[in-house]
């Protein structure tokens, strides 16, 4: 397994390590895992100026699997656009051309008083959001901005997707169905949107290939109503980049803390970028105060859908669900009165359940 550790700015080395830790004791013999280390982000731009440099690219390219911690900081803010952090993280995205982004929402019963909703409509969630990463109005062009006819300044982009990329990530959205409890739901705007009348059409059309799978569809608004309602209703949703960027981080509030849920962004042919889907936190950075679980959860996704070694995903996920069945709990899903342990004590609490 050639596994490439791109730890980022912030908190991201802190998770990372804790991670890299996890790798290092679930490997069998030495060598079956093969680590190499990079840059990107903002480190990657005070390296070599660049967000994704050629060095990293290449890195990337050569890896069956990458592990991201997390990008971006406020020293970064006022760069230019173009070699900002997060442009690295675009980037890397579409020359791996890492379409499919696979978000589950879950919340572990012991930290069902951790969401912000009553624990009777979140205790059990378990929905696996599909978003599409590589479309849509994120890139769409033209986009820009200009001086209309009346002198006033305004900006504009392009929501745009192309059949075969609704095809693909639909797919991906039966196909996870298919693995799951076979209800898909395709999340659209179609009663505004031409982009996504398509998009509802290639959904309908390919779900004849998948008659087992019990297919709805939704439009955004009342998707982002009913996932705060009786969120339970789902089990997996596949939608667009700009729905699934907003409703995925939506859904992981139900969960209780973005410091629980890792994610998975996959090509056609399963090499991934797995990374929690927080960001870099820098106002707990450098304190070991991050929770390290959404990065080791990150790497159960890894060993689940890039390597097809469901036993290591499922050994990581019992010793996550030992250590917070112990009461372990970082500060972000500590309720009142609980202790409240740091990064590297939870890495050593996960590695001695493992
Ligand atoms: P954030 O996710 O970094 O932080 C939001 C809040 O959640 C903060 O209070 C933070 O302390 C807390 N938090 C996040 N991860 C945690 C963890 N593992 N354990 C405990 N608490 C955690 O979002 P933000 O503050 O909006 O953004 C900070 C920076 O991260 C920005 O530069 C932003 O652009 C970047 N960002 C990067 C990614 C990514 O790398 N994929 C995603 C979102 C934001």
């Amino acid at each position: 397994m050639k596994i490439l550790v791109l730890p980022g700015d912030g908190i991201g080395s802190e998770i990372v390590s804790q991670a890299v830790r996890v790798l290092e004791k679930i490997q069998s013999s030495p060598g079956e895992i093969e680590l190499s280390h990079g840059v990107l982000g903002g480190a990657a731009y005070d390296q070599y100026g660049h967000p994704y440099p050629p060095e990293t690219q290449k890195q990337a390219r050569a890896a069956d699997a990458i592990l991201l911690g997390c990008v971006g900081g406020p020293k970064y803010d006022t760069l230019p656009r173009n070699v900002r952090p997060e442009q690295g993280l675009l980037g890397i995205r579409k020359d791996l051309s890492l379409f499919a982004n696979l978000r589950p929402a879950m919340l572990y019963p012991e930290l069902a008083a951790s969401s912000s909703l009553k624990p009777e409509i979140v205790a059990g969630l378990d929905i696996m959001i599909i978003r599409e990463l590589t479309g849509d109005i994120y890139f769409g062009q033209p986009r820009g901005r200009r001086t209309n006819a009346n002198g006033e300044d305004e900006g504009f982009d392009t929501m745009h997707y192309a059949k075969s990329e609704v095809e693909r990530i639909a797919r991906v959205g039966f196909e996870t169905a298919m693995k799951r409890n076979k209800k898909l739901c395709s999340v659209d705007k179609a009663n505004v949107l031409d982009t996504s009348i398509l998009w509802r059409e290639v959904v309908t059309e390919m779900h004849k290939q998948y008659p087992e799978v019990e297919l709805s569809h939704m439009y955004v608004d009342n998707a982002a109503m009913q996932l705060v309602r009786a969120p339970k209703q789902f089990d997996v949703i596949v939608t667009g980049n700009i729905f699934g960027d907003i409703l995925s981080d939506e859904a992981s509030m139900l969960a209780g803390s973005i410091g629980m849920l890792p994610s998975a962004s996959l090509d056609a042919n399963k090499k991934g970028l797995y990374e929690p889907i927080h960001g870099s936190a820098p106002d707990i950075a450098g304190q070991n105060k991050a929770n390290p679980i959404a990065t080791i959860l990150s790497l159960a996704m890894m060993m689940r859908y890039t390597f097809n070694r469901t036993d290591l995903a499922n050994r990581i996920e019992t010793a996550v669900r030992k250590v917070l069945a112990d009461g372990k709990r970082t500060g972000d899903i500590a309720q009142k009165g609980e202790t409240v342990i740091g990064t590297r004590e939870m890495g050593d609490a996960i590695v001695a359940a493992l």
